[in-house]
């Protein structure tokens, strides 16, 4: 297990686009990626971006399952019940005019939860560990974390939705929590 340091805003590593990965996957990168698996189940949370343990690449990986209390709060519980997804090279194909809000939170802007409007559905691409190409629609929940994880692979995070005033105010109590 190789839990690594989750960067937290304002960092300038969370702002920037990340890079397309090549297959075959390098050595250092499948490492990488059992990396994120291990640092977002230790955090715990349901998604992980790569730019957020400060690597430059787009990949992220989730857990949509870790939602529930219940699996959150017995971490001890057989793999069986976890639903480890690594998403690569994602891209949206099309997503839908309905929008639907959600509270929503990032380890990297901890303790910090507010409502966001996005698009209720999504149709995605992207590749998987051995570079196989899918597509597939999602909606409710794994749509919203789906894009919240996507988000972080160009540099975006979820307070950007809400207002300035309000995203000024978050980031003055991280500067205040976690800087000096
Ligand atoms: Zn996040």
């Amino acid at each position: 297990m190789a839990v690594q340091e989750i960067l937290i805003h304002p960092d300038d590593r969370l702002r920037e686009i990340a890079k397309p990965v090549t297959f075959p996957l390098s050595d250092d990168t499948k490492q990488i990626i059992r990396d994120m698996a291990d640092t977002m189940y230790d955090a715990p949370g349901v998604g992980l971006a790569a730019p957020q343990i400060g690597v430059s690449l787009k990949i992220a990986v989730t857990d949509t399952l870790w939602r529930s209390d219940e699996v959150r709060h017995d971490p001890d519980r057989p793999g069986g019940t976890r639903d480890l997804k690594v998403w690569i090279n994602p891209e949206f194909l099309w997503h839908s005019d309905e929008m639907a809000t959600w509270e929503e939170g990032c380890l990297s802007i901890p303790e910090t939860y507010a409502d966001v409007k996005r698009p209720a559905a999504i149709r995605l691409r992207w590749f998987d560990i051995d570079g196989q190409q899918h597509e597939k629609d999602f909606d409710d929940f794994q749509a919203v974390a789906l894009q919240h994880e996507f988000d972080h692979l160009i540099g975006k995070l979820f307070i950007d939705y809400l207002t300035p005033l309000k995203r000024n105010m978050i980031t003055k109590k991280m500067r205040k929590l976690f800087k000096e």
